[in-house]
């Protein structure tokens, strides 16, 4: 024990690596430890295109990490005794903290429809897209989700692989949650990708061939893909940490867990209530500040002040449409969509850029 303070940051996603960053470059005399149990950061904004079948680049976390004094623990983390303040890893020995950043992220939420968790593919994790890529076949496809993991993986499929048949499956219609404008320019997209689209159609089962829909029918195919929603592990709740109903992590307006106060919460992982009392979003443009922001408030109370306010709002939101084209969505600060979209390859490349400055912006 060399006296330091020691920060433990569970999980080396967005929020993870971003609040890692941020203590390499301001917390000179603590010491930092990221947990992750893989050994690369892949930009999980790109899962869709290494599920359809493309390559991504990826980083080596002990080589981004190292070089900045931050030690890498390569270990699944299996749950955090609070008292003894300890993290439990998996094949190797507990590691002590001082404060902890929970940063583990989602996967795919499985539960409520039967059979996704034995029947359906994901484009969750790296491991969920791997199976995916290993599988597709010229046959159909079913995408199920209108929300725009499964619009952005339809027509990266679609593009991709011009000989599967993609077939799109929500109870809403493409991005319905957008301006008309970004709507018709997504199906219009999808459409010219050759996309199928049933909009009004609640899948209700997935079978080995197939998915039923709430009338009854039946969609034949040869694999689905099930992107209608995230879930958080349930480590934190497990541990006695204060959960929400999804297992998320419940924090301050300093994102420090209401029920443990060593212990921050970013990303995915974390429910974090924005400006206008609203919970934000699961997504990278919520993960990097909310991860450096932790970072901040846990260093603010080791200099003995409070953390500076959390400043947040979206700006846009991007969805792909396969490598040439996209849609950029401006937003009003209450987070719905205002006039200006940007489409066609000016917001493929406006997307792309985005995607590059996340992952710049995440590594160390
Ligand atoms: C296909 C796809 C496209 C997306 N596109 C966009 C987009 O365009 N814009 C946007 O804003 N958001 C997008 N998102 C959402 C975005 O990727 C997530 O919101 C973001 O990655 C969350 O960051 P995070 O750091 O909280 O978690 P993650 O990025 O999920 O990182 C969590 C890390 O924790 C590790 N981990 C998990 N459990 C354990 C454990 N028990 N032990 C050890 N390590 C563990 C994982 O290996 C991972 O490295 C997309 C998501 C997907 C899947």
């Amino acid at each position: 024990m060399t006296g330091q303070h020691r920060i433990v940051i569970l999980g080396a996603g967005y929020a993870g690596l971003a609040a890692a960053r941020r203590l390499a470059r301001t917390a000179r005399d603590a010491h930092i430890t990221v947990v992750d149990a893989s050994a690369s950061f892949v930009e999980r904004v790109r899962l869709h295109q290494y599920g359809a079948g493309q390559s991504i680049p990826e980083w080596d976390l002990r080589e981004l990490l190292e070089p900045e004094q931050i030690h890498f623990v390569l270990a699944w983390a299996n749950g955090i005794d609070t008292v003894r303040k300890q993290v439990i890893l998996d094949g190797a020995v507990a590691l002590d903290y001082d404060s902890l950043i929970y940063a583990l992220g989602s996967t795919n939420d499985a539960t409520g429809v039967p059979g996704v968790a034995e029947h359906a593919y994901s484009v969750a994790t790296p491991e969920d897209s791997q199976r995916l890529r290993t599988s597709i076949s010229a046959a159909r496809i079913v995408v199920v989700g209108s929300g725009a993991t499964g619009i952005e993986l339809a027509a990266e499929l679609a593009e991709y692989q011009p000989d599967s048949r993609v077939l799109l499956v929500g109870s809403d219609a493409p991005a319905s949650w957008l301006s008309r404008r970004a709507q018709e320019h997504v199906r219009r997209v999808l459409e010219r990708l050759g996309v199928e689209i049933r909009s009004d159609a609640k899948v209700i089962e997935v079978m080995p061939d197939g998915v039923r829909l709430a009338d009854g029918s039946v969609l034949e195919t040869a694999a689905t893909v099930w992107t209608a929603g995230f879930g958080v592990a349930d480590l934190a709740g497990r541990s006695g940490l204060a959960v929400d109903g999804h297992g998320r992590v419940l924090t301050d307006e300093t994102l420090r867990s209401v029920s443990h106060p060593e212990v921050y919460a970013a990303g995915d992982a974390a429910v974090v209530v924005g400006p206008d009392g609203r919970d934000l979003r699961m997504a990278c443009a919520t993960a990097l500040p909310t991860g450096k922001y932790a970072a901040d408030a846990v260093l603010a109370r080791l200099a003995g002040r409070e953390p500076r306010e959390l400043r947040f709002r979206y700006y846009f939101q991007c969805i792909s449409l396969g490598r040439r084209d996209g849609v950029i969505q401006f937003l009003h600060s209450d987070d719905s969509p205002g006039r200006t979209v940007l489409t066609g390859r000016p917001a493929a490349w406006f997307k792309e850029q985005i995607v590059q400055g996340a992952g710049r912006a995440a590594r160390p």
